[in-house]
């Protein structure tokens, strides 16, 4: 797609350090990292977020970013890691083709993913009935 950062950089018109790819996926150093061995796992279909992907393609990023995370870890020494999506605006998605961070975590290192939201009992049970309510219209 014509404008979009990470289809240039898929079609090699932008340099990236690039730390894996297949037919479907290309994994490439995050410029900003949280940390050093920051990792984005991007399927080279052009699609805004995770749920526009097709099954294979979920399949095969998710594989892939397995696989990722793997070398991230052994490389980096990270005692855990963290998958992340931003998927629109209002969840901090700067770039509009998906994406997903893999951020490798030290002891102590402090980063805060997010927090937490006061909800009581009945909340949570109301709410979880609607989304059971929406999953039963998806199929
Ligand atoms: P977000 O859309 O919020 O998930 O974040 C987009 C991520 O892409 C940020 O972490 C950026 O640092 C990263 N990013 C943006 N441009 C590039 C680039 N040219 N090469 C590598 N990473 C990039
Ligand atoms: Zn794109």
């Amino acid at each position: 797609m014509q404008d979009c950062i990470f289809c240039k950089i898929i079609a090699g018109e932008i340099p990236s350090t690039q730390v894996y790819q297949d037919d479907f996926v290309v994994a490439f150093m995050d410029i900003k990292p949280v940390h050093l061995g920051h990792v984005l796992v991007v399927p080279r279909v052009h699609v805004e977020t995770t749920l526009e992907m097709d099954a294979t393609t979920l399949m095969r990023v998710t594989a892939a970013m397995q696989h990722v995370a793997r070398g991230v870890v052994a490389a980096t020494a990270a005692d855990g890691w963290n998958l992340g999506a931003n998927s629109g605006a209002a969840a901090g998605q700067v770039v509009f083709h998906a994406h997903w961070h893999i951020i490798p975590r030290f002891a102590g290192d402090g980063l805060k993913s997010w927090q937490d939201e006061e909800v009581t009992t009945e909340q949570l049970i109301e709410m979880g009935g609607k989304i059971r309510t929406e999953l039963t219209g998806i199929l």
